[in-house]
């Protein structure tokens, strides 16, 4: 009997590796502690190479339906005034659109393509897993339920932990890791309907260190001139390394007093950023943590994928971008060689690369360039070009890009800054 592959968590990693797997002709089962699938969270950003992975599925005409083909990027002061505008997805020269999306409707479309082709039964929820061992055939994951608190074994082939930030897989291999590591910066975000800015597939993300601002549709709206538009506050409260004021939850709920507070030192142009928070009805909160990156993603025939891997900073959209590819490759590795070899050619493909990106958005990632802005000019410009040159612009920005295939192609002449 050939066992399947046992996949913890049931969040994007979970569900996009169930779903790779299964085209590959490799069973999988999906193991989820919530007791159902509820669309949490608010927006988040998928790139290119992710948005290609899905396309592979087939999923692009559902993707189309729930979320919003972003075409282009616009970095600015706090001021509004512009410092890089871009083109992106298909506008930017890559084979596959950028997609911003409600997180919840992206996992909804995960999991209903999950159900039609695995099965209905290929997804256990409230199954919590507590141990892995390494039995005679290979590995055992050990889960609970709310009716019982005594583990209940189910063998696999390989145990893949995409069991997120908070992964109960990486504890069992790095038991003296601890919480992850907050940098002092909060997150404020929300979503609301809210009339079209710019062509309605714009991101606007604006700041510097102290506190920045990022705005974006994510799904249709009611009506032809309105977007579901997603936003995100950050601002430095504390103090890096400290521990964060609240534990990190993604379901949160935040003062509004306090985003008003961060926001009194912008004004953009093309949104009124008061009125669009006035208007929220939730708020979330959300301290921006993430890990050190590993030594080691695989101990035996059990693995790690997507935040339970690399959790890092939201910056530049690739939380979820990388968590896709992981996805993608563990699949097509799986499929093509034994378990061992699979497990060590995913982990030597994928590691490295993530490692790189956690490392990059410490830095402050591609949005590290309004950060360079502000310092040099806090109260404005007249001229960018005396801030900051062109070359330096791009040459900072094309850093991360190449690593990550987010912004405009390089290799595209049309993705010349216009702004
Ligand atoms: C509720 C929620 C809301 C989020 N909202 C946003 C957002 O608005 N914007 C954004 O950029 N990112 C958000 N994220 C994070 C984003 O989904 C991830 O950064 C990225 O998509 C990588 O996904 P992942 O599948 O690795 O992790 P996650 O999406 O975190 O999924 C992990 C899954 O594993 C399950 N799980 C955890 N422990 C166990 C266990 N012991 N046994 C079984 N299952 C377990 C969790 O319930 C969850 O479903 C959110 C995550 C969550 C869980």
């Amino acid at each position: 009997v050939t066992l399947p592959v046992a996949i913890v968590g049931g969040g994007i990693a979970g569900l996009t590796a169930a779903l790779c797997l299964h085209a590959r002709g490799v069973e999988a089962e999906v193991f989820e502690q919530a007791s159902q699938i509820r669309e949490l969270g608010v927006g988040l950003n998928l790139l290119p190479p992710a948005v290609g992975c899905l396309t592979e599925l087939g999923l692009l005409p559902a993707l189309d339906r729930a979320g919003i083909r972003t075409n282009e990027l616009i970095l600015a002061n706090r001021h509004g005034q512009r410092i890089w505008r871009e083109r992106r997805g298909v506008a930017g020269g890559h084979a596959a659109p950028q997609l911003s999306i409600h997180r919840g409707r992206l996992q909804q479309v995960l999991y209903d393509a999950v159900g039609r082709r695995l099965g209905p039964g290929a997804v256990h929820v409230d199954r919590r897993l507590v141990d892995v061992t390494d039995g005679e055939h290979g590995p055992v994951a050990w889960f609970v339920d709310r009716n019982s608190a005594v583990p209940k074994p189910a063998p696999a082939a390989i145990v893949l932990g995409a069991d997120g930030i908070h992964s109960t897989l990486r504890a069992a291999m790095y038991p003296t890791e601890g919480d992850p590591r907050w940098n002092g910066v909060m997150m404020w975000r929300g979503a609301v309907e809210w009339p079209v800015f710019l062509d309605g597939r714009s991101m606007i993300v604006a700041g510097g260190t102290a506190a920045k601002v990022v705005v974006y549709p994510i799904a249709p709206g009611a009506t032809a001139d309105t977007r579901l538009t997603n936003w995100g506050v950050v601002e430095r409260i504390g103090e890096p390394g400290t521990p964060p004021p609240r534990p990190e939850d993604w379901s949160r709920p935040a003062h509004r007093r306090d985003v008003e507070a961060a926001l009194r030192r912008f004004s953009i142009g093309e949104v009124d950023l008061p009125g669009l928070i006035a208007a929220t009805t939730r708020i979330y909160e959300y301290p921006m943590c993430d890990r050190d990156p590993l030594p080691a993603w695989t101990h035996g025939r059990v693995t790690l994928i997507g935040d339970a891997a690399h959790p890092m900073y939201p910056m530049g959209s690739n939380g979820a971008t990388q968590a896709i590819i992981d996805a993608a490759s563990f699949a097509r590795h799986v499929a093509a060689a034994a378990p061992d070899d699979a497990l060590s050619a995913y982990e030597h493909e994928r590691r490295p690369v993530t490692s790189e990106i956690v490392r990059l958005n410490r830095l402050g990632g591609p949005e590290r360039v309004i950060d360079l802005v502000e310092e040099r000019a806090p109260n404005g410009f007249i001229h960018l070009d005396a801030v900051i040159s062109p070359s330096e612009l791009r040459q900072r920005l094309e850093q991360y890009t190449r690593l990550t295939a987010g912004g405009t192609d390089p290799a595209d002449a049309s993705g010349r800054p216009r702004g």
